[in-house]
């Protein structure tokens, strides 16, 4: 990090990092390289280490394709680190993948349209060969605001709505980790705002170690327990803060000047990451 790239660095809040515990999430070290064409790769992330304690929430902010989401899909499993290691609750992401442990939303909501409410809800538990638990569907439908809406198609509810669904099914088998990719990239302003309140209690009444990416350093700073800041491309951890505002986080918080300070240094970093990619 360059002293001229963040405005006023000597107000930068002091970051705690997470305790080493041996379980939640663990990067160390991790490169991911995608070959290209003609024996070419393009290096996406280069020796980045990140925690994130258990029931903590993280937020993963930086430029785009900086390899956010490549982190994500670390996380999740879906794909393999080039070199370092990845570990959630101390295994390899794949395992915990295999045993349905991880919950994960992202963008694109992928609610099955034929199905209602209720099954896309439901259908982890097909996934998994499990029985339906039909008490722990109705109670999700209930944390996400969706009771009342079981019978009706993902058509029929609005884009927020659709988000809380596949929110409650990443839920459905009680994940020991979360893990959202701009959960609510495809949503206007005021919606999002409304389901970042509502993500934050759904969170504060669940308190699982959640990994979000986002690039929305408003929804961040609302949600977070630590803001993680990426360089551009490869992708390293540049910058790590606590964000030491009370829970919870209401619409007041963010007319605070704890707020808007944490935000501008944030912004002004993602603004200056090319500089120092
Ligand atoms: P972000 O989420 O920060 O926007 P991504 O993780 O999606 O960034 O991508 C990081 C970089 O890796 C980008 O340059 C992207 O084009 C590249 N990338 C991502 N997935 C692949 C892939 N499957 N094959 C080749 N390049 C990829």
């Amino acid at each position: 990090m360059t002293s001229t790239a963040v405005r006023s660095p000597q107000r930068l809040p002091i970051d705690r990092p997470a305790p080493v515990t041996g379980s939640g999430i663990a990067l160390r070290g991790v490169s991911k390289e995608y070959p290209l064409k003609r024996k070419t790769s393009l290096r996406a992330l280069d020796g980045l280490d990140l925690e994130v304690a258990p029931g903590e929430f993280v937020a993963l902010l930086g430029p785009s394709g900086c390899g956010k989401s490549t982190v994500l899909r670390l996380v999740a499993g879906l794909e393999e680190a080039s070199a370092g290691a990845v570990d959630v609750e101390g295994r390899p992401p794949a395992q915990l993948a295999r045993e349905h442990r991880l919950g994960v939303a992202f963008q694109e909501h992928a609610l099955l349209p034929w199905a209602s409410i209720r099954s896309n809800v439901a259908l982890p538990f097909q996934v998994a060969g499990r029985p339906v638990d039909d008490r722990r569907v109705d109670d999700l439908l209930r944390l996400v605001g969706l009771g009342g809406f079981e019978n009706a198609r993902p058509k029929q509810l609005s884009g927020g709505m659709r988000q809380r669904a596949a929110i409650a099914r990443a839920l459905a088998l009680d994940p020991d980790v979360l893990l959202l990719d701009e959960p609510f990239g495809a949503l206007d302003a005021v919606t999002r705002r409304r389901m970042n309140a509502e993500l934050a209690r759904i969170w504060s009444e669940q308190q699982i170690t959640t990994l979000l990416v986002t690039h929305d350093v408003d929804e961040a700073v609302l949600l977070a327990d630590r803001i993680v800041v990426m360089t551009g491309r490869p992708g390293r951890v540049r910058y790590t803060c606590t964000v030491d505002i009370p829970r919870p986080r209401g619409a007041d918080v963010t007319r605070t000047p704890e707020f808007h300070g944490l935000v501008d240094t944030l912004t002004a970093m993602l603004d200056s990451a090319d500089e120092t990619a």
